[in-house]
C-alpha cells in the first residue's frame, strides 16, 4: 500500500532547485546543472543548479551584511526566532520527511525521525540564553572583577552529506545562529531539496534575511567556501578522505574547522546477551537506511559460542527484509541513494566473496517489482570475515554487515581500537562489569551499551575518534555552542581602587 504524499512546497516541485540568498530564491550566475534522482524510481526528478564562485561570493557577502545586526540582537530574541521556526518545523514534519524519503530514498518512518532528532538541537538551541551566559569573578584583586563572555565568530559555513539532508544540518545552523554568527549551507548534491524549505521556514519564523543562505553546489563552491575570507568556521559532515581535505584547507586559510568523517562501526554480542534482542537490533542497525547511516552497524563481533546462536537468525531475518519504495507502508528498507553508490557496494560484495570471506545472504541484483529501475539491492551478510579483509577495513555505506568471530572480550576490544574510523559501537551483554571495561577501554567517541546507535542527544554533543572526526569539537551540545562563540575576559577596575603610580613588575592580586 502506498502512503498519500504530503502536499510538498512549491518550490521544491520546480524542475530546477537552486539557492536561498538575502532572503531569495536565487538562480545564480553558475552554468553547470546536475541530475537529482528519485532513487526508488531510478529517474531524474529535478536538476540542481551548481554555484559558481560569485554565487558563493554573494552568499557570504549577504552573512556578512546581516552579520552585525543579528550578533548584536539579544540572545532571548534570537531565541525566540528559533522557538517559531520550531513550531513551523512541527507543523511541517511530514512535508520533509517526503522530501527525504523522495530523494535520499529512506523509509519514511525513518525519514519522520531524522525531522524529528533535528528538532531535538532546534529546542537545544532555543536555551541560548542559558547557553551563553557567561561567568564572573568579583574581586580578583582588590576593586578588581573579571568575566568572560562567548560572542559569536561571524560567517561561518556548513558542507553536509548526502544521508541525512535534514538532520545534520540541523547539528549545525540552529546552534550557529542562536549563538549569533550568520551561516551559508552547502547541502549534498543528492538530495538539495529540503534545504531550501528550511530556508523558507527560517524566514517565515521571522530571521532577518542574509542570516541563513543556501548554495548549492559541488567541490567549487567548496572550495570557495574554504577560501573565502569572511567565513570563520567551517563545520563539515561526510566522507573520511574529504573531511581531512576540508581540515587541513579550512585550517591553512585560518578558520576554525570540525570535520566530522567515515566510520565502521562494531557491536559486540557477549555469550550471555539475549541473543533475539541482538538480532534484533544488528538487523535494525546494519540494514536501516539501507546502511547509509554513519552509525550505522557494519561490523557484528560475535565472542564465544555467541556466534553459533546467533548467525542462523540473522540469515533468516536478512533475508526477509521488506525491501521496497520508502513510501510504502510496510517498507523496512528504501533504495540505494545513486546508482553509482549501488554500484560501489555490490563491488565490495564481488570483493568479500574473492577474498573468502563466507556469503550468507547475498543481496545483490535485487528487483523490485514496478520499480525495475530503482537503485535497490537486498540486505547482504558475510560471516567469517576477518580483519585483514577490505570489507572490513573499508566503510562501504551500504546494506552489508560483516561477522568477524573473536574468543573473548579482550579481543573483541582489541579489534575495535586497532580500527582506523571510532566513530559509534556497542557491546550488548547482562554483564555489568563487562559493560563498564568495555565503555572505559574502547577507542571510539560514542559508546552503546545494549544501544545499537547511540546517537548522543541534543545537549551531549556528537563526534567520534580517530580517523571519524578531524578537529577537537564536536557537533552540536556544549561543544557546539562553544565550537560557535570565541571566548573573551575582561578584567575591570574603577579610578577609586587604582593606586598612584605605574607598576613595573607583573601584576598579581593583592
Ligand atoms: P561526501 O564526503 O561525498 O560529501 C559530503 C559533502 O562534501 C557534500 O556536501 C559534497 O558536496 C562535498 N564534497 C564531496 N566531494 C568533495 C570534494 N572533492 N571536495 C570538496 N567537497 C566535496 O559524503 P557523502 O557521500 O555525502 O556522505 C556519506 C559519508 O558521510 C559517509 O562516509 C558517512 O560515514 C559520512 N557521515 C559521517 C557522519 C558523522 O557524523 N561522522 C554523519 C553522516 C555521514
Amino acid at each position: 500500500m502506498k502512503r498519500d504524499l504530503p502536499a510538498t512546497p512549491a518550490y521544491t516541485d520546480s524542475a530546477e532547485v537552486a539557492h536561498f540568498i538575502a532572503g531569495q530564491p536565487v538562480q545564480g550566475v553558475g552554468e553547470r546543472t546536475q541530475a537529482v534522482f528519485n532513487p526508488a524510481l531510478g529517474t531524474e526528478a529535478r536538476r540542481l543548479r551548481l554555484a559558481a564562485k560569485p554565487d558563493v561570493d554573494a552568499a557570504v557577502a549577504a552573512a556578512q551584511a546581516a552579520f552585525p545586526a543579528w550578533a548584536d540582537t539579544p540572545p532571548i530574541r534570537r531565541a525566540r526566532v528559533l522557538l517559531k521556526f520550531l513550531e513551523l518545523v512541527n507543523q511541517h514534519k511530514d512535508a520533509l520527511a517526503a522530501m527525504i524519503t523522495a530523494e535520499h530514498g529512506k523509509v519514511f518512518t525513518d525519514a519522520q525521525g531524522e525531522v524529528s532528532r533535528g528538532i531535538d538541537i532546534i529546542e537545544f538551541a532555543c536555551g541560548v540564553p542559558q547557553l551563553l551566559k557567561g561567568d564572573f569573578t568579583d574581586q580578583v584583586s582588590t576593586g578588581i572583577d573579571n568575566w568572560t563572555l562567548r560572542q559569536p565568530l561571524g560567517v561561518v559555513a556548513g558542507i553536509t552529506p548526502f544521508n541525512f539532508p535534514v538532520m545534520v544540518p540541523m547539528w549545525m545552523f540552529p546552534v550557529a545562529i542562536a549563538a549569533g554568527n550568520t551561516f551559508v549551507l552547502k547541502p549534498s548534491e543528492r538530495d538539495p531539496s529540503p534545504s531550501l524549505f528550511i530556508a523558507k521556514l527560517l524566514k517565515e519564523a521571522g530571521l532577518p534575511d542574509g542570516v541563513f543562505n543556501v548554495v548549492q553546489g559541488d567541490k567549487l563552491a567548496v572550495d570557495a567556501l574554504l577560501e573565502h575570507p569572511d567565513v570563520k568556521a567551517i563545520s563539515f559532515v561526510g566522507s573520511t578522505p574529504i573531511a581531512q581535505y576540508i581540515y587541513e584547507t579550512g585550517a591553512r586559510h585560518g578558520k576554525r574547522v570540525q570535520a566530522l568523517g567515515g566510520a565502521k562501526n562494531h557491536m559486540v554480542v557477549m555469550p550471555d546477551a539475549d541473543i533475539d534482542q541482538a538480532v534484533d537490533a544488528l538487523v535494525g542497525a546494519g540494514y536501516g537506511s539501507a546502511g547509509e547511516r554513519c552509525m550505522a552497524i557494519s561490523v557484528a563481533v560475535l565472542v564465544g559460542d555467541a556466534a553459533d546462536k546467533l548467525i542462523p537468525k540473522l540469515a533468516e531475518r536478512a533475508k526477509a527484509l521488506v525491501v521496497k519504495n520508502g513510501m510504502e507502508l510496510d517498507a523496512e528498507m528504501g533504495p540505494i541513494v545513486t546508482k553509482q553508490a549501488l554500484e560501489r557496494i555490490e563491488g565490495y560484495i564481488a570483493t568479500g566473496v574473492q577474498e573468502g570471506a563466507e556469503l550468507l545472504v547475498d543481496g545483490r541484483n535485487f528487483k523490485v517489482a514496478g520499480h525495475e529501475q530503482g537503485f535497490f539491492t537486498g540486505g547482504t551478510l558475510f560471516d567469517k570475515v576477518t580483519p585483514e579483509m577490505k570489507i572490513y577495513k573499508e566503510e562501504i555505506f551500504g546494506p552489508v554487515l560483516a561477522c568477524v568471530r573473536v574468543p573473548d572480550l579482550a579481543a573483541a576490544v582489541d579489534l575495535i581500537n586497532k580500527h582506523e574510523f571510532g566513530n559509534g559501537t556497542a557491546c550488548f551483554t547482562r554483564d555489568g562489569n563487562v559493560a563498564r571495561e568495555f565503555a572505559r577501554r574502547i577507542q571510539v567517541g560514542m559508546v552503546g551499551i545494549n544501544v545499537p546507535i547511540p546517537v548522543p542527544m541534543a545537549w551531549h554533543g556528537f563526534g567520534g575518534w580517530k580517523k571519524s572526526l578531524f578537529g577537537d569539537m564536536h557537533a552540536y551540545g556544549e561543544e557546539g555552542v562553544r565550537f560557535y562563540t570565541k571566548q573573551k575576559s575582561i578584567m575591570q577596575r574603577w579610578p577609586e581602587s587604582i593606586g598612584k603610580g605605574a607598576e613595573f613588575v607583573m601584576p598579581t592580586a593583592k
